[in-house]
């Protein structure tokens, strides 16, 4: 079973607490087109919920699924 986080970019401030929190080194940060950067998810995510629970914005939120989605939505 494959998992994928998704996140509305324009919510995110940038505050990196998902990135301490995961256990699986899975979300790193890049920068889009505008400068701006954004959380990307790898194929180590294992759904854990862990960041969709600390993320302040609320706007985070991760799934289990059977197919191979991977990565933020963006
Ligand atoms: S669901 Fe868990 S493993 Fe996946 S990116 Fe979030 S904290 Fe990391
Ligand atoms: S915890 Fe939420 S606001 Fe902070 S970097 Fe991650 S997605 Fe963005």
């Amino acid at each position: 079973m494959r998992t994928t986080v998704q996140m509305d970019k324009t919510c995110c401030t940038g505050c990196g607490a998902c990135i301490s929190v995961c256990p699986k080194q899975a979300i790193q940060m890049k920068m889009d087109d505008e400068g701006f950067y954004y959380p990307s998810v790898n194929e180590n995510c294992i759904g854990c919920n862990r960041c969709e629970n600390i993320c302040p914005t609320g706007k985070l939120s991760s799934h289990a699924i059977l197919s191979v989605l991977g990565g933020w939505n963006e």
